[in-house]
């Protein structure tokens, strides 16, 4: 699981709390339990998902690595865990291995956005923010 969806999960928290008096209170120590509980969990299981939304289909990958890189550009990404935007490298054309949402192998070619942002979610899985 990618620290991505672990900062969401306090972004979420955050946003729905009416007070900032609840984040020093009982509110919060338990949302501390849980999110550890959860944080324990997601690093037992150790499984890597990254879902890519293609606009007619959100594909799930399991366990991607990334097998081949080419033709790398410098481009600015935005990040829901960020503000703003930041410098990073990206390749146009990847080859991605992973197992789909019935666990059977995939390798997969990719290019363009797609490509760039399976590159953002796996360098996520890696505890990578741009
Ligand atoms: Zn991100």
């Amino acid at each position: 699981m990618s620290l991505f969806v672990i900062g969401d999960l306090h972004i979420h928290f955050g946003s729905s709390l009416k007070a900032t008096e609840q984040l020093k209170g009982k509110v919060w120590k338990n949302h501390e339990e849980i999110f550890r509980k959860n944080c324990e969990k997601m690093i037992r299981v150790r499984k890597r998902i990254i879902i890519v939304s293609l606009g007619f289909v959100d594909m799930i990958m399991v366990n991607p690595v990334i097998i081949q890189k080419s033709q790398p550009y410098d481009t600015e990404e935005g990040c829901l865990s960020l503000q703003g935007v930041r410098k990073t490298k990206r390749f146009r054309k990847i080859k991605v291995r992973y197992h789909d949402e019935s666990f059977k192998d995939q390798t997969q070619e990719f290019e363009g956005y797609v490509a760039q942002i399976i590159q953002h979610e796996c360098d996520h899985l890696e505890g990578i923010i741009i």
